[in-house]
């Protein structure tokens, strides 16, 4: 089975883009994936459960909710990041730097949170290692998954390699393997992590040149990594489902 562990419903780009779950399927369909971990980003934490809520009821075999963690001054986001995980069914929650703090008074009370109710916290830290290091540490009982290895599209080895260290010596910390353009590091990520905390994502849709030839293209990098069998599939969808308990 193979599972994109990360796709938008609404991306962080400049525009916003918006990309509909009928749309994510027919893409999925393509390019020959299984199901998907959809969010929502640069929208407020209640849109963000509404727009998942919607895709998860029009493809509940397909399309796996995440809900977005983003404080509000008016509203307590605690509460509604709870209640989609207890009560609408919701695995997992994005946390996006840059659109939130990553100081402990913000995030902290999220990370307990997803320890309590036992799912996994998907952050974007933008390679902020030091915070990567410091939630980790802080929050053993709490699985996250560190975006893109480290740093969205990073040309800096030196940076993956500390973010592969961290992995190494936190065993609550999971990889995920999209957005990543030094592709031989994903290998290494298996080699050092080990192929249950690495998993696969497209970090799409993106019109590349469409969207399931960007679905495609994603998939085709870590199959062309030439990994043991076991771990190809494993970082292809059987990592993420075993974090997921799908
Ligand atoms: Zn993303």
């Amino acid at each position: 089975m193979i599972v994109d562990s990360h796709i938008h419903l609404k991306h962080g780009d400049a525009a916003k883009t918006e990309y509909s779950p009928e749309t994510i399927v027919a893409m999925m369909d393509a390019a020959g994936i299984d199901k998907a971990v959809v969010f929502a980003m640069s929208t407020t934490t209640r849109r963000s459960i509404e727009m998942a809520q919607e895709a998860m009821e029009k493809f509940p075999e397909r399309l796996i909710p995440y809900v977005y963690a983003l404080p509000h001054y008016e509203r307590p986001v605690l509460a509604e990041i709870r209640e989609a995980i207890t009560g609408l069914g919701f695995r997992g929650i994005k946390i996006h730097y840059v659109e939130c703090s990553l100081a402990e008074h913000i995030i902290d009370p999220v990370i307990r949170l997803a320890g309590n109710l036992d799912v996994p916290c998907l952050i974007d830290f933008g390679g902020r290692l030091a915070d990567v290091e410091r939630l980790a540490r802080s929050f053993p009982g709490t699985r996250i998954i560190v975006a893109h290895l480290g740093q969205y599209q990073c040309r800096e080895e030196s940076l993956i390699d500390r973010c592969l260290s961290l992995a190494e010596t936190y065993p609550n910390l999971y990889l995920d393997a999209s957005g990543v353009v030094l592709i031989h590091k994903i290998s290494e990520a298996v080699q050092r992590v080990g192929s249950a905390r690495v998993l696969y994502g497209s970090d799409g849709p993106h019109l590349d040149p469409d969207t399931w030839g960007f679905a495609r293209k994603e998939l085709t990098k870590v199959a062309s990594l030439g990994l043991d069998p076991v771990d190809e599939t494993a970082v292809l969808g059987g990592s993420i489902s075993t974090l997921l308990g799908l």
